[in-house]
């Protein structure tokens, strides 16, 4: 089958991975420049850092198989790291779930999971249309895609309803079901000594700060650090210019190092609207017609997290091969 595939972040690049094995021919868009989605990694004339998901700490099937396969290819790396969390001082997180980071980006995954699929980056799908004929896409710019006997949308929920709609009868998911995030890449002239990798904060605007340059296979000789602003405080700041939040972000990582100042040389940091699913955020049955031959499926799906996206791809996925098997059976 011709198979569309709207979103190239981890959700969408195994999608497609998968489906190009069971023998379809997959076409993949995506409206960023290049793969991986809110797993994406920033590529600047100072280095490169990973601005959404750091790391991500698998605990269950079919994720662990997932990981291992990565580790096996040199794609996944462990990373030999204890987290602190940091209140009124800092303390070692005592049983710690193996950390992962994909190499030498985290988008490593999707760039392997793409390879061999048809990508049309800078492309954000607009609207569908459902013809006798098939599916045809229409981008931004009117340019018209098809056609395709499935389209499988990956989008976070806000971009998969607004493309869904007109077609399946939808639960709405408000806006304060999703976390917005502030990432702050940071690159120093001189570095933190001592300073653990990974840093949770409760008593700060920071939830999290992580030492990029210290993962497995980084380029970076200087410390480059990606600050996470709480999902409260980013949200406050959502308005804020980039240099405003920037400054915020250092004088946070100063004062959980107890000095005045960091000496900075580069700086860069990124809104993410809709980084992550709260918590409390109620789960959203995937979209399975195949009848249209239309379906969605994200992290929404399962919980907000690179494992959420890895799990709701793979349960998509045998869904679709049964339901793909069980059509020619009939
Ligand atoms: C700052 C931050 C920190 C995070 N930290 C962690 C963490 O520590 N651990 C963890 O497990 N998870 C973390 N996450 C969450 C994790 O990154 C996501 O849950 C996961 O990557 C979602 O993958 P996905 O493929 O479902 O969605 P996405 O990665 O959002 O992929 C969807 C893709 O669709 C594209 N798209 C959207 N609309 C269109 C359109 N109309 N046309 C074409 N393309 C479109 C988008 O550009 C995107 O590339 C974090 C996320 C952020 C942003």
């Amino acid at each position: 089958m011709d198979i569309a595939v709207v979103g190239a972040g981890v959700t969408g690049s195994l999608i497609a991975a998968s489906l190009q094995k069971q023998g379809h021919k997959v076409s993949v868009f995506e409206k960023s420049r290049g793969r991986g989605g809110r797993t994406t990694c920033k590529r600047t004339h100072w280095g490169q850092f990973d601005l959404g998901a750091p790391f991500i700490r698998p605990t269950q099937l079919p994720v662990l198989n997932i990981i291992s396969e990565l580790e096996s290819l040199g794609i996944a790396r462990r990373w030999m790291v204890t987290p602190y969390h940091r209140g009124e001082t800092f303390v070692s997180e005592k049983e710690s779930a193996p950390i992962y980071v994909m190499v030498p980006g985290m988008n490593a995954a999707c760039h392997h999971w793409l390879t061999g699929c048809r990508l049309a980056t800078s492309v954000q799908i607009t609207h569908l249309q459902k013809t006798p004929k098939g599916w045809i896409l229409w981008d931004s710019t009117q340019c018209k895609f098809g056609l395709f006997d499935w389209v499988i949308v990956t989008a976070p929920w806000p971009q998969t309803y607004s493309l869904l709609a007109p077609y399946v009868l939808l639960a709405p998911l408000e806006e304060r079901h999703w976390q917005p995030c502030w990432a702050v890449a940071v690159q120093l002239q001189s570095a933190l000594p001592d300073a653990m990798p990974i840093i949770y904060s409760s008593d700060s605007l920071l939830q999290l700060a992580v030492l990029d340059s210290a993962k497995p296979q980084r380029q970076s000789q200087l410390q480059t650090w990606v600050m996470y602003l709480t999902h409260q405080a980013s949200a406050s700041l959502s308005d804020e210019s980039s240099e405003a939040v920037s400054f915020k972000a250092l004088t946070a990582l100063a004062q959980m190092f107890e000095r005045d100042t960091v000496d900075t040389l580069q700086c860069y940091a990124h809104f993410w609207r809709y980084a992550r699913l709260a918590s409390e955020a109620p789960r959203i049955a995937p979209v399975f017609d195949s009848e249209l031959g239309l379906a969605a499926v994200g992290d929404w799906a399962v919980g907000g997290s690179v494992d959420a996206s890895i799990k709701a791809a793979t349960q998509f996925c045998q869904q679709f091969g049964e339901n793909f098997c069980y059509a020619h059976v009939k």
